[in-house]
């Protein structure tokens, strides 16, 4: 049976001593941030507990909680019978007072000392406090009665189902993980009575052991020698129950915000409760940060992080020692994620990549920036994670709208109110001889372009905005030296009724211009003489006729004219030698016009002349000159010389005309008469309006 009675012998005085020396040897103890453990220490006291003494029995009130630092502890359960078996044990790994911590009045098991040693106690009411503050403490503790129930579990599976052999493997590796050396003051009697069997078969199972080398028994105590060996026997229950514990350790939780007041003297009070606010100004900064904060071991397990950090992963806060950070990693970033973390962590360096996360049900999936840097230790690493999805997805937006302006084949600009510019694109730039769009930003129409220009440009803007409206016009601007046509659109930009700016662009239309200019010529001019055609010259005596009506004080004179015999020409000589006869009295014709005065073919062989401010002697005079320059010039051609005559009919335009072919048809009456008489003559219109001033022209011959 179990030796109840409590004694230290000499050897265990001398091991357990030789342990002794600091609460930071009991693993709970020792995974308290600074500043808690801080606050325990100094309450809590050291005892040499001693093999056999019972801490307390079933039904107890615990007084207090033992942090074992080099005892082992085992907790048992004894039947009305009176025959007990252990549920688990205890040790460096560990606590003892489980009761206190779930908020349980007595014990329901019984702690007896296994094997002598030091341990840490700490008062049941201070330790009521501690707990009350919801710190580290209590969620170690938590934590902790978590592994033992496993411990206790796995303890019943494996009673049932694995050979004594493994059973007692897994014993001794349990009793020698949770106390320091490789001595174990136990002896056969004792073990037998923890694992609930007769004596004598562990005597056996314990001599194969010793047979295959593994253990070394002698009487009072046993030496594990090759502990390798005890590992490859167990079963695989060790192994559970030591994953718990270790992620019991490796993964700290985060404490619950503290409450209440430690008990002490006032001054000491209000120290700690300023440690508090400060505690709880830096959690709360930590926890409400818009990005997220994430410690993770070296195995990427989640050791802690924020609040935004748990959102990010969709994760509850306080699961966070539950995860690996690479859950959360899309499959195809994680090769590079673990490289980058590996770098960090062996180089101990600080550096930052570029992840997808997977979606959650609360968000699609997430690009993320990680900007790692390694504890101090190289063990594990601090990461800033920051959701950049929008960022990228704003840049990629911009980077569109960018494109799209620089793409636009016409000048695009935004400006503010003040006429500076917001944005251009490169066409702008380009057109203004600057080296990037970007340099534009911020400068304004003065830099461009001449004062005057900018001036109006500036009134423009000012116009846009004070009415509301869109305008667009055509200007022609000096540019290089060249001028150039532009074709310029301008708007408003109203955000939420208010003005802020205008938005332009303006295309280059210099060429449309050109083309449009030779497309309206070459519909007004006869192809073969370059003269006026017909329906221009036609248009223009109309447009004559309009001015005429207005200002009666500057008389229009119309002149017919048709080439006598021209017939004999063409029949003679051929068609092309008439084109050319037709060409060279074109010329003479044109080389007498003023400006503002039109020539026109107005038929095969039949001119017409509009003369703006002219008098009837002056239109008279002019006529001579063709008629005259005509018969003295004479073509040569195919060695025949060939003279050609005129004959010319001139008529007023009268303010009472009610169409201008009117005097059309007077000077074609004119002209009409004039061939009557013989040809290479002039007449003038035969019946001038009485209330016209007009001195007869005589016909010179
Ligand atoms: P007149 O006017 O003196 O009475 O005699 P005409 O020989 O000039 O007579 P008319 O005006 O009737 O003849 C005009 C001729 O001009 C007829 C036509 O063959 C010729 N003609 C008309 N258009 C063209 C043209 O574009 N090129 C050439 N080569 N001949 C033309
Ligand atoms: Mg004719
Ligand atoms: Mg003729």
């Amino acid at each position: 049976m179990f030796d109840e009675t409590p004694c230290l012998n000499p050897e265990e005085i001398a091991m357990a001593g030789e342990w002794v020396n600091s609460p930071r040897m009991n693993r709970i103890l020792a995974c308290l941030p600074v500043e808690e453990y801080g606050r325990h220490v100094d309450a809590m006291e050291f005892v040499l507990l001693k093999r056999g003494e019972v801490l307390f029995d079933c039904g107890d009130k615990p007084a207090f909680v033992y942090f074992p630092t080099s005892s082992l502890i085992s907790l048992t359960s004894t039947t009305e019978s009176g025959s007990s078996a252990e549920l688990a044990m205890t040790g460096n790994d560990g606590l003892v007072g489980t009761t206190l911590i779930l908020g349980g009045k007595c014990a329901t098991h019984k702690a007896v000392v296994q094997s002598a040693g030091g341990a840490y106690r700490l008062r049941a009411d201070a330790m009521r406090f501690e707990l009350g503050q919801g710190g580290h403490l209590l969620q170690l503790s938590l934590r902790y009665i978590h592994a033992l129930m496993t411990q206790m579990a796995q303890s019943l599976v494996c009673n049932r189902h694995h050979s004594l052999d493994q059973r007692l493997c897994r014993w001794l590796l349990l009793y020698l993980d949770r106390q320091p050396g490789d001595k174990l003051l136990v002896t056969h009697q004792l073990i037998a009575h923890m694992l609930g069997v007769r004596r004598e078969a562990v005597t056996e199972a314990a001599g194969k052991l010793q047979a295959a080398g593994l253990i070394q028994y002698s009487r009072g105590y046993m030496v594990v020698i090759n502990r390798p060996g005890l590992e490859a026997r167990v079963c695989e229950c060790y192994r559970a129950v030591k994953t718990e514990y270790e992620r019991l350790f490796d993964e700290m939780p985060e404490p619950a915000p503290a409450r209440g007041h430690p008990p002490g003297p006032t001054s000491l009070r209000h120290a700690y409760e300023d440690a508090q606010a400060m505690l709880r100004k830096y959690t709360d900064i930590y926890n409400f940060a818009p990005v997220g904060y994430f410690t993770l071991n070296a195995s990427r397990a989640i050791l802690k992080l924020n609040l935004a950090g748990a959102i990010l992963l969709g994760i509850k806060h306080s699961q966070c020692g539950q995860h690996r950070f690479d859950a959360f990693v899309k499959p195809e970033y994680l090769a590079d994620l673990q490289q980058f973390q590996a770098e960090v962590l062996g180089g101990k360096c600080r550096g930052n990549c570029e992840v997808v996360l997977t979606a959650t049900d609360k968000r699609p999936e997430a690009l993320v920036r990680i900007e790692a840097a390694p504890d101090d230790n190289g063990r594990e690493l601090h990461m800033v994670v920051i959701d950049i999805t929008a960022e990228k997805t704003l840049h990629e937006r911009e980077q569109y709208q960018r494109a799209l302006l620089d793409n636009c084949p016409f000048m695009v600009w935004l400006k503010d109110k003040e006429s500076r510019f917001l944005a251009v694109n490169a066409p702008f730039a380009h057109t203004f001889g600057w080296p990037s769009a970007e340099a534009l930003e911020g400068r304004t129409d003065y830099d461009l372009t001449s004062r005057e220009l900018a001036d109006a440009y500036r009134a423009d803007d000012r116009a846009v905005m004070a009415s509301g409206e869109k305008r667009s016009f055509e200007e022609q601007i000096e540019m290089n030296g060249a001028l150039r046509w532009f074709e310029t659109f301008k708007s408003p930009v109203v955000v939420d009724g208010r003005n802020i700016g205008t938005v332009g662009f303006s295309r280059d239309i210099t060429e449309r211009r050109r083309m449009e200019a030779e497309l309206r010529s070459l519909a007004a001019t006869d192809s073969l003489t370059q003269l006026a055609n017909r329906r221009h010259f036609l248009a223009r005596l109309e447009e004559t006729h309009a001015d005429l009506l207005r200002d009666a004080d500057h008389p229009v004179a119309v002149l017919m004219f048709d080439l006598d015999h021209f017939k004999s020409i063409n029949d003679s000589l051929g068609h092309a030698a008439g084109d050319a006869v037709l060409r060279l009295f074109s010329s003479l014709l044109r080389d007498e016009l003023r400006a503002g005065d039109l020539a026109g073919r107005i038929g095969g062989e039949e001119f017409a002349v509009l003369l703006t401010r002219s008098n009837p002697d002056a239109a008279a005079a002019f006529a001579e000159r063709i008629r005259r320059k005509v018969a003295e010039t004479s073509i040569l051609m195919d060695q025949r010389r060939i003279a050609i005559t005129v004959s010319i009919g001139i008529a007023l335009m009268l303010a009472e005309d009610t169409t201008a072919e009117q005097a059309l048809g007077r000077a074609d009456d004119a002209l009409y008469r004039a061939k009557a008489e013989g040809r290479n003559r002039i007449a003038l219109a035969e019946t001038p309006p009485p209330q016209q001033v007009f001195r007869g022209v005589q016909a010179a011959m």
